[in-house]
């Protein structure tokens, strides 16, 4: 790292190379910008993140972050408590949202079942899914998860851990986006694809 930066820049970098999708070399970048746009970025940025730490809290029945607890989501009456939607993460969660297609509940699980990062069903809010879907009028379990081992690992002892409740467990379907050329698309999508093929 640049060792003329003073500590107070070294630590700023060394924070913002811990966030997804920056290494060092675009923390520093993104420094430099907070740095220069000092009134429009850093001062309004470092009062929003302060703001966040102090109000937001995960919600206590599904794990979305919020302001509130239950948050906004749990406490809107005019949804349907028979469908509960699980997502790794709540960036999940906010995507299906921007969709407006569903309608019910969802289950921040809070990341993914992996051996490689020695994640097991304790660290996650797995336990907290499997009381909710028998304390609650659930009819169906979404599982929104990822199309990769771990997804599909978590899925697996999602279906295991559910097996004696009433439940129906379904998936969302795997297959070509919306727009997309079958030129473009990998190997996996275009089996997954063909795999769920119906009737038109
Ligand atoms: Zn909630």
């Amino acid at each position: 790292m640049a060792a003329s930066a003073g500590p107070e820049i070294e630590r700023l970098i060394s924070l913002l190379a811990k966030l997804p999708g920056l290494g060092p070399r675009s923390a520093r970048r993104a420094a430099l910008q907070l740095l220069k746009k000092r009134d429009q970025l850093l001062v309004p940025l470092a009062a929003a993140m302060s703001d966040a730490a102090e109000k937001v809290v995960a919600c206590s029945v599904c794990g979305t972050p919020d302001t509130r607890d239950p948050c906004a989501i749990c406490s809107d009456t005019a949804r349907d408590d028979g469908l509960i939607c699980v997502v790794e993460e709540a960036g999940a969660l906010w995507a299906m949202e921007r969709s407006g297609a569903f309608r019910g509940r969802y289950h921040v699980l809070g990341g993914l079942l992996s051996a490689l990062d020695g994640v097991g069903p304790d660290q996650l809010r797995i336990a907290e899914l499997v009381g909710r879907v028998k304390g609650t009028s659930a009819r169906e379990v979404v599982l929104a998860l990822p199309a990769t081992v771990d997804g599909q690992t978590t899925a697996h002892y999602l279906v295991e851990r559910l097996a004696g409740t009433d439940v129906e467990i379904t998936s969302l379907a795997r297959g070509v986006p919306v727009g997309g050329d079958l030129d473009w698309l990998d190997d996996g999508t275009i089996v997954q694809a063909l795999r769920a093929r119906r009737p038109t």
